[in-house]
């Protein structure tokens, strides 16, 4: 796929793009952006959540002649939400052209509107109904508007903004861009196209079906962005896999991730298009030999990397087109293996959750965040395996009379659990980082702090050292799971990052 660099953008552009972090075009972004940028018109059927905005933002803050002090583009969206949502992600795609936009909506008061109206804006982004008003009144100047886009045109239409939506349609100049993004194709929108727009070239993407995504236990916790990493850490520790894919949206986003987990005792390496190929080698041989616990990369890095499959993926951001999802859970359950997909979602992305869901066909259950007592019984399984990895190897027979001398005053059972307490010192930076995400969370999910200093549930007397008990997945014993290497992670100082 090209990148944005194949795209002709401007300098000014393609700056913004670099400061969202977008590395390359989404597909429906790669289609629509050349054709409007050649004054083509455009129909496209993409739903929320596959870079809509930018396919036709990205064209339109080009398109506008900035020392031109009037409107000349409009895109009608249906609700107030969704204008306003637009008008943001334009302002940051357009910041360094210097372009300016009111959005403009029923509900709020007309004077502000006026005011910028007044004060000259290059773009519109408004509801129908209100625009409407203000054409009635007079008090916005359409005349030199050269694009107008309809965003999410089956909604508009189902809103009854039918009638606003072709009145203002004929109040523009004949001689424009129109771009009309929806997500299904009824007959009331197909004779708008055919009214109102010249020749346009239709676009379909996402074809459902075309994507299945491989069989993986697929779950999302509902995490509000300001709580991600706590949420992030919790999960590594409570599943403490031994490779992990956490994928972020943007370049920026995956170093912060990968700089802040390293900061909490994480062995992590972030990897995006930025990353000088060296580095980029250094990196995945890391993560292929065990020496790198989490790889932190953006999508297009990610592609075609050559790295062996991994037991859990986490979307840090929800993927921004079905897809990409596809691709990231496509990292685990290789050659038949247990996987573990997880996707971190706010409540504003539960409509592009479901859209991964319809076009993917995947089933994405809701699942709750692991609990501090599930993170706490994990560390002691692995303690346990750990244990049992020394026992089945030669290099502890030396101690054996020291704790003959000390069963002659003390209990066995209370001795073994003494020793084990005193190497499951967990690495101080992990430590003290997970206190601060359990308060954290704590306060996020209404847990009180007394169930941090709860002791871990009761553990079923017998159990399978194969298997995780509460997720069925299958793990192989610690003892050979890296071949000469360390057993076990617990009581290990932290490794150092190769970075560091
Ligand atoms: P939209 O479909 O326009 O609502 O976009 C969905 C999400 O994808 C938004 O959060 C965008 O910021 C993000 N996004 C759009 N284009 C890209 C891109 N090329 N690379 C990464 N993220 C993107």
């Amino acid at each position: 796929m090209a990148d944005f660099h194949g795209l002709a953008l401007s300098e000014p552009v393609r700056r913004s793009l670099d400061e969202l972090g977008f590395e390359e075009p989404t597909p429906v972004q790669a289609r629509a952006i050349p054709l409007l940028l050649e004054g083509r018109d455009v129909v496209a059927q993409a739903l929320t959540g596959t870079g809509k905005t930018a396919a036709f933002g990205i064209p339109l803050v080009e398109r506008i002649d900035v020392a031109h002090n009037v409107p000349q583009a409009v895109v009608l969206a249906p609700t107030r939400e969704l204008a306003v949502q637009v008008a943001e992600a334009l302002c940051q795609l357009g910041r360094y052209r210097g372009v300016r936009l009111v959005p403009i909506y029923g509900g709020q008061p007309y004077d502000r509107q006026l005011r910028a109206l007044r004060h000259g804006v290059h773009a519109i982004v408004a509801t129908p109904g209100r625009l409407m008003d203000h054409m009635r009144r007079g008090t916005v100047d359409l005349s030199s508007v050269r694009m107008l886009v309809l965003d999410e045109a089956d909604q508009m239409l189902q809103m009854g903004f039918q009638e606003d939506v072709e009145t203002v349609m004929s109040g523009l100049p004949q001689e424009r861009v129109t771009a009309l993004f929806s997500a299904t194709m009824p007959k009331p929108i197909l004779d708008i196209v055919g009214r109102y727009m010249r020749e346009p070239e239709v676009l379909r993407l996402s074809q459902p079906r075309a994507l299945t995504v491989p069989e993986v236990e697929q779950v999302f916790y509902q995490v509000a962005f300001p709580r991600k990493l706590d949420a992030l850490c919790r999960v590594l520790d409570a599943r403490r896999p031994e490779r992990a894919m956490v994928f972020c949206a943007t370049k920026r986003m995956v170093d912060e991730v990968a700089e802040r987990i390293q900061a909490r005792g994480y062995v992590a390496e972030p990897i995006h298009g930025d990353i000088s190929q060296p580095l980029r080698e250094k990196v995945l041989r890391a993560f292929r030999e065990g020496r790198t616990e989490v790889l932190v990369a953006t999508d297009v890095a990610a592609r075609g990397l050559d790295v062996p499959e991994v037991e859990l993926v986490i979307n840090f951001d929800i993927p921004p087109d079905p897809e990409y999802y596809v691709h990231r859970v496509g990292r685990t359950a290789r050659a038949g293996q247990h996987g573990e997909a997880i996707t971190f979602v706010n409540p504003r992305e539960m409509r592009e959750l479901k859209l991964i869901e319809r076009v993917t066909g995947a089933r994405i259950r809701r699942a709750e965040l692991p609990t501090a007592a599930e993170v706490e019984e994990r560390d002691l399984q692995v303690l346990e395996e750990r244990l049992l990895d020394v026992l089945s190897r030669d290099g502890w027979t030396r101690y054996r009379a020291v704790v003959e001398e000390l069963l002659e005053d003390h209990d066995p059972t209370d001795l073994a659990a003494a020793a084990l307490a005193m190497s499951a010192t967990a690495r101080p930076a992990r430590a003290s980082a997970r206190a601060k995400a359990n308060s954290a969370l704590a306060v996020e999910s209404g847990w009180t702090p007394a169930d941090e200093h709860e002791p871990a549930r009761r553990r079923p007397a017998a159990r399978s050292y194969t298997k995780n008990t509460r997720t069925g997945s299958r793990r192989p014993p610690v003892a050979g799971r890296r071949g000469s290497g360390p057993a076990g992670k617990v009581g290990q100082p932290a490794k150092p990052s190769p970075k560091a």
